[in-house]
């Protein structure tokens, strides 16, 4: 049926339902406006679909299922056999009771949802292009708007997504088989949790990086802690390499990768492959959108630069979460909606971008928040900072997870914590408790006097808290 061309209005529409979109729409609906909420895919976004949740959930399979062959340090013998498929219907179980309790919490809100596609068609119109059975278009007026319609993977030269040999970490998260041989391109986040599921799972992984250490973006000593032990797994990395080209031989693909730098490598490598990878980032959903025809700006890449209450250039019109730009992350995602929907009803909002934790699920986790001992400085900040190794914490010899650390960084002057950065053992909890303190405004005295239970990896935060003024307890200060 064509539904035909009739024009309605809301006062607030929001575009996409990933965790920006979905988050702000129901944060407006309680605040009485009324919202519409346009989704041309699935409710959840990236997030609950393709990204958070689905990778979480292979994380933690594997985890099991690699912990369980491999404790005979601890007296325990077992060779695990995986049925792949199965873990992955429990991965799809989970996505679906997710992506259909953020319809029901949308409606229970009083949200309105609509399928569609959505184009601007000016500063207040937009047109929504619906698909499939009851095709057609509609044409909807808006006072404001928020635009939350994420991000896609990007694709490099010669490894075109076909799902069959190249993928994208949303093809990765749905594999039928495990693959005997993978290749990554990218050691950034994605590409490194994957390593951690497959490797675990008993592929043969091969990274290829272009840079010369794993998840660039963080520091060096904490992601040599994570490559060290993707090694142990039988992780090969290749530093400094680029992704060429690849040709299909004997039912395999065979890359061929070339220097990065040609003073640091002379001459192309060769891997064979099942499956390839290609994790090298993610380029902001702009370009169908008909942005102009709001005249809304966007920067080189696409993204849509905002200020701190996350509006554009134009008054009326929001971005939130990854569309929005760095860091690309759910929760980031999720608080600007919570503040584009309050700024829009009045209120007083605003995102603290220096409590913003992040987390990677790699094996062992990282967590980090606010600032590194650097970036401190290089804001004229000095630094003062405490560690605590894992290998001190009679929780970690418990869990027989000693690898990483915690590190605290805070001013100085006035014994402010501005940042942390843990590996080890559950880092992506241990972080929450620095957020809150750094959100709080608190010192490294109120870490380092807060009891903490005992015997608790959390004890490691105190500890370095401690460090940082000369007084930890278990160890040399
Ligand atoms: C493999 C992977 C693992 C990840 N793991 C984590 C993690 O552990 N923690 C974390 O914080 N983040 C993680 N992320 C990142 C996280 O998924 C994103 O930051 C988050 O989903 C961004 O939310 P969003 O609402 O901005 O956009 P999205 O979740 O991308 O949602 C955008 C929505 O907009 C819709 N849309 C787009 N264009 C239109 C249009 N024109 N009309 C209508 N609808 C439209 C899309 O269909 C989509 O549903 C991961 C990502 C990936 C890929």
């Amino acid at each position: 049926m064509v539904v035909g061309d009739v024009t309605t209005s809301t006062d607030v529409l929001v575009i996409g339902a990933g965790p920006g979109g979905y988050v702000a729409a129901i944060r407006a609906a309680q605040l009485d406006l009324d919202v519409t909420l346009v989704e041309k895919g699935e409710y959840g976004g990236a997030c609950l679909n393709r990204g958070c949740i689905p990778s979480k959930a292979l994380l933690n399979g594997s985890e099991l299922a690699s912990e369980a062959g491999q404790a005979e340090e601890l007296g325990i013998y077992a060779d695990p056999t995986v049925a792949l498929d199965e873990m992955m219907s429990w991965k799809d179980g989970i996505v679906d009771q997710l992506t259909s309790g953020i319809e029901q919490l949308c409606t229970a809100a009083g949200v309105n949802l609509m399928k569609g596609t959505a184009e601007f068609a000016a500063e207040n119109k937009i047109r929504i292009v619906h698909q499939g059975e009851g095709q057609g278009s509609e044409s909807l007026k808006f006072e404001n708007c928020i635009i939350a319609t994420g991000s896609r993977p990007i694709e490099i030269p010669e490894f075109d997504f076909d799902d069959e040999r190249i993928v994208s970490s949303d093809g990765a998260l749905n594999f039928e088989t495990v693959p005997d041989e993978l290749v990554i391109v990218g050691a950034g986040y994605i590409g490194m949790e994957l390593a951690t599921v497959y490797s675990r799972l008993g592929s043969d992984v091969s990274v290829i990086e272009m840079l010369e250490q794993v998840l660039p973006s963080y520091e060096g000593d904490i992601a040599s802690v994570v490559r060290k032990r993707a090694e142990r797994f039988g992780v090969d990395f290749h530093f400094g390499y680029t992704a060429d080209r690849w040709a299909a031989s004997d039912g395999k693909a065979v890359l061929t990768a070339v220097p990065a730098d040609e003073a640091a490598h002379d001459s192309e490598i060769e891997l064979t492959a099942d499956r390839i990878l290609v994790a090298v980032g993610r380029r902001p959903v702009t370009e169908t959108l008909g942005i102009e025809a709001a005249g809304v700006e966007t920067d080189a890449q696409g993204f849509i630069p905002t200020d701190s209450r996350c509006r554009t250039n134009k008054e009326h019109i929001f971005a939130v979460g990854d569309v929005a730009g760095e860091p690309m992350l759910a929760h980031k995602g999720s608080k600007e909606g919570e503040v584009a929907a309050e700024v829009i009803a009045g209120e007083p909002a605003a995102v603290d971008y220096r409590a913003l934790p992040a987390a990677v699920f790699t094996d062992p986790e990282i967590g980090t928040v606010g600032l590194t001992e650097d970036e401190a400085t290089n804001e004229g900040v000095t630094p003062v900072t405490g560690e605590f190794q894992f290998q001190a914490s009679g929780r970690a010899l418990t869990a027989n997870r000693t690898e990483g650390f915690v590190r605290i960084v805070a001013a100085k002057e006035t014994e402010r914590v501005i940042g942390a950065q843990i590996v080890g053992p559950e880092a992506s909890e241990l972080i929450a408790e620095i957020a809150a303190m750094i959100e709080m405004g608190a010192k490294l005295q109120d870490i380092g006097s807060t009891v903490h239970t005992h015997p608790t990896l959390s004890e490691a935060v105190m500890e370095a808290a401690q460090n940082a003024r000369g007084k930890a307890i278990h160890r040399q200060n």
